[in-house]
């Protein structure tokens, strides 16, 4: 994929092992004069951060970071800004151009006001996971960030049993942190209103990268598996037609309602 002439770029480097970032990801970096992102992040890419201008910041410090990288940017600088996974998804994408947008860019990648900004797709931790369970989320799926610090609770509760009540294979995100330890256990109760205990779900910590585990388990049983669950789980639950495989999980397609084979 070409990269265009561009400032900002904003970058997904995939799940944690350097296989999983794409092409256009490393070239971004390694185009760049800054680098910025949290430390976990930034270990990641190491090899590809010699005489490059790093600068860290912890979590909970988005906007000063997204704002650090649109001064830089503007300023003349080629700057990467690091998500894991996708930067899309949870990540810095959303941030950096609602800061950009408040700034009065234009939302055209910036050509008219100087800085042009571009993201990168990144391989997320739903796909991540998913490769390692099989193949959980080959149907439909809604992903959910069970975080509820800037989501409020009762919004995230309801989009929990929307998506139970409507079949939809359940990829959930920040099931736990520190601070929020019942969230996930929370979420299963709600899951379980609307189906079955013989559901197959699947946990996978630390995907492609050092300490990978992973377990595959049903939506009855889960609960058991309570605190192998942390801020580095993704946990993925299968629709009404998803069956186990030994260590896998499939999401049947549909090609059986209309094939023999
Ligand atoms: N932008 C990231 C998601 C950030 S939210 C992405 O696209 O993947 C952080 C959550 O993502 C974690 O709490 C965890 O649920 C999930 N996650 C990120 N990397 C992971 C990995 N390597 N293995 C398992 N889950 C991961």
């Amino acid at each position: 994929m070409p990269i265009k002439d561009c400032k900002l770029y904003i970058v997904g480097i995939g799940p944690g092992c350097p296989d999983l970032m794409t092409v256009a990801a490393q070239q971004a970096i390694m185009e760049s004069d800054y680098v910025i992102g949290n430390t976990t992040y930034l270990d990641q890419i190491e090899p590809l951060l010699p005489g490059k201008k790093i600068i860290t910041s912890s979590m909970g410090e988005e906007i000063a970071r997204a704002r650090h990288a649109l001064e830089l940017a503007s300023g003349g600088n080629t700057v990467s800004i690091i998500s894991g996974g996708d930067s899309g998804v949870y990540g810095m994408a959303g941030i950096v151009l609602e800061i950009a947008e408040k700034d009065g860019a234009d939302g055209d990648g910036g050509a008219e006001t100087g800085t042009q900004i571009q993201v990168i797709p990144g391989v997320t931790a739903a796909n991540a996971a998913a490769s390692i369970l099989g193949s959980p989320i080959t149907s439909d799926s809604a992903s959910i960030s069970l975080s509820d610090l800037l989501t409020p609770w009762e919004d995230i509760e309801k989009r929990i049993a929307g998506a139970a009540a409507s079949d939809f294979v359940i990829v959930l995100y920040n099931p736990k942190s520190r601070n929020r330890n019942t969230n996930f256990g929370r979420c299963i109760e709600i899951v379980r209103r609307h189906r079955s205990g013989s559901v197959p779900v699947g946990l996978v910590k630390n995907a492609y990268r050092d300490g990978e585990r992973a377990v595959v388990t049903t939506l009855e049983r889960v609960l058991d598996y309570d605190d192998f669950v942390d801020m580095h789980t993704t946990a993925i639950i299968g629709n009404s037609e998803s069956r186990i495989w030994g260590e896998r999980i499939i999401t049947p397609r549909g090609y059986h309602r209309k094939y023999d084979y």
